[in-house]
């Protein structure tokens, strides 16, 4: 898909990025430590997260 590097962040957790293509996801929102897989929020504290991920 040619479109995906133009995509925000909004619209590939939209799409449910996190859960469909986890380690994808995880380029774009890096240097955060943690994800939600919920909602796809990044954060620096898995504490913040209601689905949190360690990347
Ligand atoms: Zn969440």
């Amino acid at each position: 898909m040619s479109d995906d590097n133009e995509k925000t962040l909004c619209a590939h957790v939209e799409d449910e990025l996190q859960v469909k293509d986890p380690q994808k996801y995880i380029t774009l929102i890096k240097p955060a430590t943690h994800f939600c897989q919920g909602c796809g929020r990044s954060a620096a504290k898995a504490d913040n997260l209601c689905q949190p991920q360690e990347m």
